[in-house]
C-alpha cells in the first residue's frame, strides 16, 4: 500500500498541519482555515479561502481534488463553480455521478495570482488542511483532477497517461488520477482529455 508522499514541511506548514489536526470536524476547520495567511502572496491577493464543497447529508461517495481556485472560484468561495465547474458537472451526471453526493476540494485553498501553478512551498502549506479534510470526510474513494493533484497523491515523478485509468491503493483509499476539466476544455469537445475525463469518471462510478 502507498503511503501519501506531499512535499516536506517548512515552519509555516507545520503550523498549518497542527492546527489543522487540532480540528475535531468540518465546520471547525473551515473556519479557522478562512483567516489562514500562511502563504503571504496568496493571501495578500486573494478574496476568499475557498475550503470546499461537502455534502449536506453526510459522508460523501466520492471527493474529488483539483489544484486550486480559478477567478470564479475566489470571487464566490465555491470550488469548480467557473467554466472548468461546468465542465465536470456535465461529465459526472454523463458518467452518473452526483455532484451533490461528492466533496469537491482543492490541493491548494487560496488562488494563485494570474492562476499560475501553485509553489511548492504553498503546497506544502496548505497540505495540512487537506490532509485533515480527508480524515473528518472519511474519504474512500478519491479523483485527483490533473496533474498536480495526482502528484500530491502518487509522488513527484507522476505522468497522467501513466496512472490513469485505474484505481491506486494510497493510505487506504482509491485514488484515481485523471485529467482536469480545464485540459478537456482546451483540447476541445473532441479532443482525448474530455473522452478520458468522461471515461475515468465512468469507471469511478462503476465501483461505488
Ligand atoms: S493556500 Fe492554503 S496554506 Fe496558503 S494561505 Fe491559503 S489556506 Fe493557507
Amino acid at each position: 500500500m502507498a503511503a501519501l508522499r506531499p512535499p516536506p514541511l517548512d515552519a509555516a506548514a507545520g503550523q498549518v498541519a497542527r492546527t489543522a489536526a487540532a480540528a475535531p470536524d468540518w465546520g471547525t476547520l473551515a473556519g479557522v482555515a478562512r483567516s489562514c495567511v500562511a502563504c503571504p502572496e496568496l493571501a495578500a491577493t486573494r478574496q476568499h479561502v475557498v475550503v470546499g464543497d461537502v455534502p449536506t447529508g453526510g459522508r460523501p461517495r466520492l471527493v474529488l481534488i483539483g489544484e486550486a481556485p480559478g477567478a470564479t472560484e475566489d470571487e464566490t468561495g465555491r470550488p469548480f463553480v467557473g467554466r472548468s465547474g461546468a465542465l465536470l458537472d456535465q461529465l459526472l451526471a454523463e458518467a452518473g455521478l452526483d455532484r451533490g453526493q461528492a466533496a469537491v476540494l482543492n490541493i491548494v485553498k487560496c488562488r494563485p495570482p494570474g492562476n499560475r501553478t501553485p509553489k511548492t512551498p504553498e503546497v506544502a502549506r496548505c497540505s495540512g488542511w487537506l490532509r485533515r479534510q480527508l480524515e473528518l470526510l472519511d474519504a474512500r474513494v478519491v479523483v485527483a483532477l490533473g496533474l498536480s493533484s495526482a502528484k500530491w497523491f502518487l509522488g513527484p515523478r507522476t505522468k497522467l497517461a501513466e496512472v490513469r485509468g485505474r484505481p491506486h491503493e494510497v493510505d487506504g483509499r482509491a485514488v484515481w488520477a485523471t485529467y482536469h476539466p480545464s485540459a478537456a476544455i482546451r483540447f476541445g469537445p473532441n479532443g482525448a482529455p474530455r473522452a478520458a475525463l468522461l471515461a475515468d469518471l465512468t469507471a469511478v462510478a462503476g465501483t461505488l
